[in-house]
This record gives C-alpha cells, structure tokens and sequence, in this order.
C-alpha cells in the first residue's frame, strides 16, 4: 500500500510508560504505522537540558523502548532510533539556529515554563530546546507531526523556521503538517494532577496484575461519594473515564449503577484493575520475550540509526549546498 507521507515524533526518555503515555502517544503511533512512513526518536539530547536526569538515560531508554515495541511498534515498518544516534541533527541545529531570531525562543511559552521550573539551571540548550525540535522534524523531511491542541504552537514554530530557511536559501527543507490528534488527558491516581511518574501517580503498562491492582484500589474517586449508599457521580471520577478505555462494554452498566448507588467503589476498582490487567496481558508477554534477549533492543535501534542516518545525510548535504558552506 503506498503511504499517505512521513510522520516525525520524539519522545524524551522517561523509562517505563505509564498508562498516560500509551493512551497520549504510543497507541497513536502503533496506529499510524500502517498508512505512513513513522519515524520514531528517543530524544536523549532534549533530556540533557535538566542535567539530574543524565544518569538514568540508557536504562530509560532501552525501558521506553522495550515497552514500545511490546506496545507494537513494529522495527519492520517504523524507524526506530535514539536522536543522538545520528549526530547529523545538532550540525542541521546549529544552521537552523542562525535564522531563529532570539526573540522567537525566549517568548516560548515552553521555554517561560522551563525557566521557572529549573531557575538554577538556565541553560543555552533550553533556549534552543525548539530549534533542536525544529531540526528533529526537518531532518527527516516529516511532512507530518502528529500533535495535541496544546502542543500546536510548538510546530507553528518549526513551520515558521522552515518559511525563513526557504526564503532565504531555497526550498530546501518541507514544513511539516500539524495532524491534529486526540490526546486524552489521563489523570494520575490522585485524581487531580496529569499522570506523571514525577509525581508517583502512575500506573506502568508493564505492572504485574497485582501491582496494576494495588494503584488502581489507590485511586481518588468522586469525592462526595462518602458512603456506599451515596449515589456516584461518573462525570468527575477520573476512574470511570478509565472504564471508557479498558471497560467499553460495561461502561454504561457501570454508569448506572454508580448513579443508583448499586456499586460500590471498591467493587468498581476492583473491575478495572481486572480489566487493565487483562488488556496488557499480551503486551506483558511480549515484553518478557523481548527483555530475554538483552541485545534485541541494541540491535533494533542500531538499524534505526542506520536508517534514519541515510535520510539525514541527504538532507543535510542539500542544506549545506543551499546554504553555500565550502
Ligand atoms: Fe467512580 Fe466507580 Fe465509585 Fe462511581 S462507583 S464514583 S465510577 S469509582
């Protein structure tokens, strides 16, 4: 089948997924393997910017990719690769950099947020965190990048640094397309905050059942339901909006009988965790299979990189001819 162009997404190395990440990005880029060309990067070089989280950086990437690929994303049809496996993108950065007025970064809303996170550690490399990202998706000719609402300023900014490249030496690099996605927003266990393994909030795909059964019995639900006799409120209980994902066939049951008050909280977590347990029971297989052979992983984005490397040779050769470097 041909397919409909090049999707480019990368993703920082956060070591196992949770639950927020398969439901944001990975079964999104399991589902677009099929109708277009997917390039997938671990970007290693983007997590240096908060220098803590250095160490951890190749366990963390080989416990994201592991998951990814028991999740189904397939070597055979994606590229799969860690970013600074083809060094080719900080020379494209450092072009790219050249035609980015200052002005453009420090106005980021990203990077504004940054600077109050980490306001020890404002470095150069936060700065340019959107020109890396732009030379990301450049690199690789992405006329696809597939984005939540939130994120699409972000790509505005490729785009417009792509138009200024273009106008000034030719047109060289593509400017990608936003491919407006529905990225959930999936609550951590408390009920209050996104997911996040910072905040310990998390479920992990790759959880025992057990595991997935303890955090699931931690979950914060509607909190004016204090007694079992009180009728639930679904619409504010982060676990019922759960169901909806891992319970389609018992969703309305349980809606009703959380209204009527002929459900109990606990019993309902107690069919969630089930259900959760049992819709990752494949990806659990896979995973061990996987991790049974430690140089599986090496191997898979040791051919990425080989293959991402071809297309970013390419592009770069012809950015440096338009840009006339002798
Ligand atoms: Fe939430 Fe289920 Fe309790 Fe209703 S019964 S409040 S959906 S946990």
């Amino acid at each position: 089948m041909m397919k409909k162009g090049r999707v480019f997404s990368g993703a920082r190395p956060t070591g196992r997924q949770h639950l927020g990440n398969y439901l944001g990005a990975i079964r999104n880029y399991v589902a677009l393997q099929d109708e277009y060309d997917c390039v997938y990067c671990v970007v290693d070089l983007h997590a240096l910017t908060s220098l803590q989280e250095t160490k951890a950086l190749r366990v963390n990437t080989r416990e994201m990719v592991l998951d990814w690929l028991a999740a189904g994303m397939d070597p055979e049809k994606s590229i799969i690769f860690v970013q600074s496996h083809v060094p080719q993108v900080t020379e494209l950065h450092i072009i790219l950099s050249m035609v980015t007025p200052m002005g453009w970064l420090t106005r980021l809303p990203t990077f504004k947020e940054k600077v109050r996170q980490q306001p020890d550690n404002v470095n150069y490399g936060l700065l340019g965190y959107a020109v890396l990202m732009a030379a990301d998706i450049t690199l690789y000719k992405a006329d696809i990048v597939p984005v939540g609402e939130d994120q699409a300023p972000h790509l505005e900014f490729t785009r417009e640094i792509v138009r200024r490249f273009n106008y000034h030496f030719g047109k060289v690099l593509v400017e990608p397309q936003i491919k407006l996605t529905e990225f959930p927003r999936v609550l951590g266990i408390d009920g209050v905050n996104k997911m996040s393994k910072t905040l310990n909030n998390h479920i992990e795909i790759a959880s025992s059942p057990e595991e997935i059964r303890e955090r699931v019995m931690r979950m914060v639900t509607d909190p004016q339901r204090r007694y079992r006799t009180d009728p639930g409120r679904p619409e504010v209980c982060n676990l019922f909006t759960l169901h909806g994902f891992f319970s389609p066939e018992q969703e309305k049951e349980i809606e009703a009988a959380c209204r009527t008050a002929q459900i109990g909280c606990v019993e309902c977590k107690a069919i969630l965790a089930k259900n959760i347990a049992q819709a990752f029971a494949p990806f659990r297989e896979r995973r061990e299979a996987l991790a049974a052979k430690p140089e599986t992983v090496g191997d898979i984005l040791a051919d990425g990189a080989a293959r991402a490397r071809v297309i970013a040779e390419a592009t770069l050769a012809e950015v440096k001819e338009a840009v006339a470097l002798p």
